[in-house]
């Protein structure tokens, strides 16, 4: 057994990928020791907590992003991508079953429920286009059970706020009753205290790591704790860096190849919220819109209802605003500023240059006025009031540049590795957290091959993710929503 400061993993950041690859991969190997440390004061409080984002478990039933509109007008809507990522969320709520079914988030009801998913439409073109892809998925079995109106009388049972006060104009909407609203701070949290609580493991809160070595074999870590300032190493034969907006900083104390030219860019968000009990109490769903023409795949501005910490509100943005630091509670001012060297410099620039109808939509938002959120959020809610709604901060996106792009901006997830496999690192922000399952997946197929040789391995990621060697089309072809017992685990059976 290792002492106690040569475990055998690190995982640093206590958000919601850590807690995924740790908990995965102490299932898959019960005498690895694994620490992760976190340098806030408590767990998941940035990106991954529930009020700084949407909590919707993007599975493509309601996002506009994941079905483009076609670049011929009468051409079909390409469906590929929104298939990919229910398949990816389809494998998250496995893991989440069994991870309820054995005490790993024993809670379920804690951090997932079920929520209606709709897209909605507003003019001639946009309905147009949400009847061609309604087409498009409704015939393909993830999306069978999707349904397509234009009535106001109907959008109006589906979502009542939709319709009051509204003008003439076309509508459309879908509706899909498989939608979930998640709680990944309350999930995060439930998972690393399983981790925690298992032998030869532990999991620090007020731990900052500020450097990382290549040791003999894995890598020399330097953790700094809050309470003294004192710093000490802990060695270990792999690590993870799931810091969120603290991973570039990191990955640039490494030394590897993987960070020569690599930039990061933060994007701030907020919220419009409102807590009025005769609103709330009349909106049931995430209604997602059509991204603006200027945003890149920025995704749409959306009205969700949220259960968070007990409490019921309805949020509304995200609206992009300007900031420097990468990280809400442990990030500074300059945290942006230290992050350029001259090799990434001239991504940066290149970035900018490639994408100006962007950087012009990034400097509408920041300097918009409450009058103009509010427009914006009743082109949703016609008759929303004013004094209803309070502007509150959401989390921090930290954009990940990449001199291999070329300036084009990709806004996916995107795990990096050391070549010999001793670290991993998570970059890019959407669609993130529904996806923590397939990336601790990811993480575990690259780094550690080994433990998916063996059968008895097999046998334990099967377990958790059965869907974990199947390949898409397969999956397709299985996908049987009504004989679906994990849904019942979670509390989401689907509608008869
Ligand atoms: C506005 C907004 C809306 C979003 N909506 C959705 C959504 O609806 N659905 C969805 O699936 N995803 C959504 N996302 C994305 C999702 O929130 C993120 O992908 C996910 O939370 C990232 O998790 P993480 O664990 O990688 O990072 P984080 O949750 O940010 O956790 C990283 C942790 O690392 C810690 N840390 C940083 N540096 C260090 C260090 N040096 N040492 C130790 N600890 C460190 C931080 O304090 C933090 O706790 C949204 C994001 C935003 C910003």
């Amino acid at each position: 057994m290792p002492p106690p400061d040569q475990p055998d993993v690190i995982l640093i950041g206590g958000g919601i990928m850590s807690a995924h690859l740790g908990a995965m991969l102490r299932c898959l190997d019960p005498r690895l020791s694994i620490h992760v440390y976190e340098a806030g004061a408590a767990l998941a409080r940035e990106s991954s907590d529930g009020w700084n984002n949407a909590g919707t478990g993007h599975a493509g039933l309601c996002e506009l992003n994941y079905t483009p509109p076609p670049a011929r007008p009468g051409a079909p809507v390409d469906i590929a991508k929104a298939v990919e990522i229910f398949a990816r969320f389809e494998q998250s709520k496995a893991f989440w079953s069994y991870a309820a079914a054995r005490g790993l988030a024993p809670h379920p009801a804690a951090f997932i429920r079920r929520l209606p998913h709709l897209s909605f439409a507003r003019g001639e073109a946009a309905v147009a286009f949400l009847r061609a892809r309604f087409a498009a998925l409704s015939v393909h079995p993830f999306f069978c059970r999707m349904a397509f109106s234009t009535e106001r009388e109907v959008i109006r049972r589906w979502a009542p706020l939709l319709v009051e006060g509204r003008n003439a104009e076309p509508i459309a909407a879908t509706r899909s009753e498989d939608g979930t609203d998640v709680n990944f701070g309350e999930l995060s949290r439930q998972l690393l205290a399983w981790l925690g609580a298992q032998e030869d493991c532990r999991v620090f809160t007020a731990h900052r790591v500020t450097r990382l070595r290549r040791a003999h074999a894995g890598w020399d870590v330097t953790v700094q704790a809050a309470t003294s300032g004192e710093s000490r190493g802990v060695r270990a034969r792999f690590v993870f860096v799931g810091a969120g907006g603290g991973t570039l900083p990191l990955l640039q104390t490494t030394g590897l190849p993987v960070a020569q030219g690599l930039g990061a860019f933060p994007i701030a968000g907020q919220w419009l919220v409102c807590d009025h009990p005769a609103v709330v109490d009349r909106h049931f769903a995430k209604v997602y819109g059509p991204p603006p023409p200027d945003s890149g795949a920025l995704g749409g501005p959306h009205l969700d209802a949220r259960q968070l910490h007990g409490q019921r509100v309805l949020l509304f943005g995200p609206f992009a605003t300007w900031t420097t630091k990468f990280l809400h509670h442990t990030g500074r001012a300059s945290d942006l500023p230290y992050s350029l060297r001259p090799h990434n410099l001239g991504t940066l620039l290149r970035t900018g240059l490639h994408n100006r109808v962007l950087v012009r939509f990034l400097v509408q938002q920041a300097t918009q006025r409450m009058a103009d959120r509010l427009h914006a959020l009743r082109e949703f809610y016609p008759a929303a009031r004013a004094e209803d709604w309070r502007l509150v901060d959401a989390g921090i996106r930290v954009q990940a540049l990449k001199r291999a792009d070329a300036g084009r901006l990709s806004f996916g997830t995107e795990v990096v590795t050391a070549p010999d496999g001793s670290l991993a690192a998570l970059l890019g922000a959407s669609p993130g957290a529904s996806i923590s399952a397939p990336i601790a997946l990811q993480v575990i197929r690259t780094c550690f091959p080994d433990r998916l040789r063996t059968p008895a391995g097999q046998a334990r990621m099967k377990a958790m993710i059965p869907s974990y060697d199947v390949a898409l089309p397969d999956a397709v072809a299985h996908y049987d929503p009504l004989a679906y017992d994990r849904g019942n685990l979670l509390g989401l059976h689907p509608p008869a």
